[in-house]
């Protein structure tokens, strides 16, 4: 491949601390280097331009059964946006289900180059994996779904930490995996007797354990065992009014909990502006972001992201069943919900954000409030929960908003007044820079995930790079319809030094990698694993041990990132 140089653009590389100085990029053997021979390059004239690290996405439903299975419940949702062939891509269809060609086009027409598939039940790992590998460009890892499995729950049960980490190590490196996913602990196993859990003391049933506990142990073996992020957790109660209490409940929890070396996050909350509710009911319902914020500012161990509300028509999908089943009779919309054997559970919903509908008003505000009202970047991050806030493709819409009161305000005036009344974003100033933007798309989140060769552009990086046709010397808020046009469709994505999409347009689709986390533990401690894991797979599993864990053919491109789990031991 040859080398490449982005040359002249206004740089935003904020973990190098560089924040729009003019400077050239050179990329050679697909990596960041810092010289190389001009005349053997090609050059990318990024004057006037923006240019920063490809976005690193940390939290998306891009792959396997729960987004499959949306894809087969909405023909409706195809039909609004076919999308054809080129001499290049394939066709496929977008909206709220993308078909996995065209996530993986659009994302990098976004300047995205990195993608966390948020939610991988081990039973269904094939299927997500076999789908991450066609979905071009994007390099990607999956979160395992560990917070209601049933040997999850033994071992909490018994007390036994050995196990647990033995078990989380074992389980990642069966599914490739990458990080601890954990979804309403406790009460997704509560559902499969038509329950769910109220608060972190509810009990589960048969295990008699409780999300407080569930949580803390999981937080626990990940932070001995050294994993590069913390758990990744979906709280209890989400779309409950009054959840912010539970959503500080459970940040609390895990306070105290010593992070790895070279953190201070226990835990990362995600798409919190589900779990940001306050009040006691539909009808009295209210903004709960300011005090959430509140604690993330005064405690360094929690990062989250928004999960920005989009006003559109979408397709809700988590491994919460309970609450889809609670989404479906809100709605009527029709409903999938499924139990992953042993292991997990999901739903998927339709759903749509109406800004003549109080609620969802007020969700809108949640996700902004709680971006602006965190003063650190580095520990809150834009999503939009693909696609159940609504489609990743309107993350340029979002970073208008962050960018712009001005366009907040335009968008606050059209909504139901609700957004006025009950939340505090009308008396919000704040407004992010580019140099911001960098860092909740990018460097911090690829920080969060301890992906060291992402999210920046010093020399050794991976030489993803975006680049965005908007002169940030010439900008204003006032202008943040350029913002939203520049971000929608990237002048460059680069990726691992090769030029990927142009102008807006893919012009190449190489296949990306998948990363995993390849736990390494004592030698006696896997042993007594396996001989447990062997007795209760003959007993209640439908798949035999040898027969789970995915096989090397199922990634074609990958990345183990290796962790010596012995040390915390
Ligand atoms: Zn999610």
């Amino acid at each position: 491949m040859r080398s490449l140089i982005v040359k002249g653009g206004y740089v935003y590389d904020p973990l190098n601390g560089v924040d729009g100085e003019r400077m050239d990029i050179l990329i050679s053997g697909g990596k960041v280097v810092e010289e190389l021979d001009e005349r053997e390059a090609k050059v990318v004239d990024a004057s006037g331009m923006v240019v920063m690290p490809g976005g690193v996405d940390l939290h998306s439903h891009i792959a396997g059964s729960k987004i499959n299975i949306g894809r087969v419940l909405r023909p409706e949702d195809h039909r609004k946006d076919p999308v054809p062939r080129t001499r290049l891509t394939r066709s496929g269809v977008g909206y709220s289900c993308p078909s996995t060609f065209v996530a993986g086009y659009r994302y990098a027409q976004l300047g995205y180059t990195s993608v966390m598939e948020a939610a991988m039940p081990p039973l269904g790992a094939r299927h997500v994996h076999e789908e991450l590998n066609d979905t071009p460009i994007l390099d990607r890892t999956a979160f395992t779904l560990f917070g209601n499995n049933y040997f999850t729950l033994k071992y909490v049960k018994a007390g036994d930490m050995g196990m647990l980490k033995a078990f989380i190590a074992w389980l990642l490196r069966a599914t490739r995996g990458y990080a601890v996913k954990i979804v309403n602990p406790g009460g997704v196993e509560n559902w499969k007797w038509g329950r769910n859990v109220g608060g972190l003391d509810d009990l589960v049933y048969n295990f008699e354990v409780s999300p407080r506990q569930i949580i803390t142990s999981l937080a626990r073996a990940n932070e001995e065992l050294g994993l590069p992020h913390t758990i990744h957790l979906h709280c209890n109660n989400l779309g409950v009014p009054g959840n912010y209490e539970t959503t500080i409940d459970t940040m609390e929890a895990v306070r105290d909990i010593k992070p790895r070396e070279g953190r201070r996050a226990t835990v990362h909350i995600v798409h919190c502006q589900f779990n940001a509710l306050d009040g006691d009911n539909w009808m009295n319902v209210r903004s709960g972001a300011a005090k959430i914020a509140r604690y993330v500012n005064a405690h360094s161990h929690v990062t989250l992201d928004i999960g920005q509300a989009i006003f559109t028509d979408t397709t809700t999908m988590t491994g919460d069943g309970p609450w889809q089943f609670r989404l479906h009779n809100l709605t009527g919309n029709k409903w999938v919900n499924s139990d992953v054997e042993m292991e997990a559970g999901a739903g998927v919903v339709p759903y749509t954000f109406r800004k003549n509908n109080p609620a969802n008003a007020i969700q809108w505000a949640i996700g902004l409030e709680l971006a602006l009202l965190i003063y650190d970047p580095w520990r809150v991050y834009m999503t939009t929960d693909h696609p159940n806030g609504g489609p990743f493709t309107f993350y340029p819409k979002v970073i208008s908003w962050l960018m712009s009161r001005k366009a907040r305000t335009e968008t606050m005036l059209e909504i139901h007044k609700a957004c006025m009344r009950r939340t505090t974003l009308a008396g919000i100033y704040r407004e992010y820079d580019f140099g911001e933007i960098a860092t909740v798309t990018r460097a911090a989140t690829a920080k969060a995930l301890g992906l060291k060769d992402k999210g920046h552009l010093g020399p050794g990086a991976d030489g993803d790079v975006s680049v965005y046709d908007i002169d940030p010397t010439d900008w204003r808020p006032s202008m943040y319809r350029q913002v939203e046009k520049a971000f929608s469709r990237a002048a460059y994505t680069i990726k691992g030094g090769e030029i990927v999409v142009k102008d807006g347009e893919v012009v190449a689709a190489p296949p990306g990698t998948t990363i995993w986390a390849d736990v390494k533990i004592p030698e006696d401690a896997e042993e007594e694993l396996m001989r447990d894991l062997e007795a209760d797979f003959r007993s209640y599993y439908t798949i035999s041990l040898a027969n789970y864990p995915v096989q090397d053919e199922y990634l074609p491109v990958q990345e183990r990132v290796a962790v010596d789990g012995r040390r915390g031991w």
